[in-house]
């Protein structure tokens, strides 16, 4: 079994690597070729979540699970917030072939998923990009923003303003502008807006959002949390990466909840990857991607990690 530590993810995979990974697992899916089993999840009191994402891959030959979860005490520690860890097994015989660190690798391909979804539902002329949220996720997932859409500007609101000042310095970095903005300005100007927050309550409402919007809504994963108004998923053509995380545990849970949204309108971003489905609707139509976040993402960017790995003779091979 090899052991991939934190610290050397960062040389093994790029944004470009995750993108690949997190597009081949969605087209796995849509074709029935890979599963996620059900998650659990469970709140171990003082706002920490812990809980075990598995899956296999018949195309991929992956077979996982990523343990680990939220720890909002974490960063007064000095430590971020999200902990996990992957580990792969043969998918034939079940043995361990590797134990990977998976805060990285979380972030990249929860980035890579939103991406993916701006990448082939935002309007091809989107210019703005709307960022709620300025958490250790956030500065990932404008990055990967950037890297599939022209934007010229980014606006940005957090309920702890003092935090966007790190999203600044990183639109900086990508030479894009950026104004610190209330959610009212955010959706008037916005193209595209993804959400990254834990809140446990909408914080973007129907009203902020203005037609041909494409909104990520990345932070909800979980029971209770959310981060837009239920309305708005009764309004949008919605997308999710799994339907059954989505209506559980993912943002359209209090859609589904409240009968504005049923089950059966939600298409995966897998079903327009392979052509099943056209994807956005109309120039005016606002496109909502629901993304839960699912172990064979996970497993994709591992197996990934350690196919790197094992070629550059990297890593910590023991015995199990
Ligand atoms: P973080 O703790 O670093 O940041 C939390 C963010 O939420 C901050 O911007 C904070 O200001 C904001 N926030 C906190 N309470 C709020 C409230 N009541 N209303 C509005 N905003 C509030 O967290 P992170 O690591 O950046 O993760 C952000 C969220 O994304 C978490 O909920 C996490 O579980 C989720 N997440 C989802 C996926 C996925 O695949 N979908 C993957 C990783 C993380």
């Amino acid at each position: 079994m090899l052991i991939i530590p934190e610290a050397l993810i960062a040389d093994l995979l790029s944004p470009q690597d995750a993108f690949d990974a997190v597009e081949a697992c969605f087209k796995a899916m849509a074709m029935a070729q890979a599963y996620n089993f059900p998650v659990v999840r469970e709140a171990l009191g003082e706002g920490r979540q812990y809980g075990f994402k598995s899956g296999l891959d018949r195309l991929g030959g992956q077979l996982g699970v990523k343990a680990g979860g939220y720890f909002p005490g974490n960063a007064a520690r000095g430590m971020i917030n999200h902990q996990s860890s992957i580990f792969l097994f043969d998918p034939e015989t079940g043995r361990p072939q590797a134990m990977v660190g998976g805060n990285l690798l979380t972030a990249l391909r929860t980035a890579a998923a939103s991406a993916l979804s701006i990448d082939r539902l935002a309007r091809r002329d989107a210019r703005v990009l709307g960022m709620v949220g300025a958490g250790h996720q956030a500065g990932f997932q404008l990055r990967a923003a950037a890297r599939v859409r022209q934007f010229e500007k980014v606006v940005a609101w957090n309920l702890h303003p003092e935090m966007l000042t790190n999203l600044a310095a990183i639109a900086a970095d990508l030479g894009l502008p950026f104004q610190a903005v209330t959610l009212e300005q955010l959706g008037a100007e916005a193209d595209v807006i993804i959400t990254i927050t834990s809140a446990p309550a909408a914080s973007v409402l129907n009203a902020h959002v203005r037609a041909g919007t494409h909104l990520a809504c990345m932070g909800t994963d979980t029971k209770g949390k959310q981060e837009v108004e239920a309305s708005l998923l009764a309004r949008a053509a919605v997308f999710t990466d799994e339907v059954a995380q989505s209506v559980t545990i993912g943002e359209a849970q209090h859609a589904v909840a409240a009968g504005l949204l049923q089950p059966q309108a939600i298409t995966t971003l897998g079903d327009v990857l392979i052509g099943r489905h056209a994807g956005r609707p109309s120039e005016n139509a606002v496109t909502l991607f629901d993304g839960t976040g699912v172990a064979l993402q996970d497993l994709a960017v591992a197996a990934k990690v350690v196919e790197r790995a094992r070629a550059m003779g990297l890593g910590y091979e023991v015995a199990v």
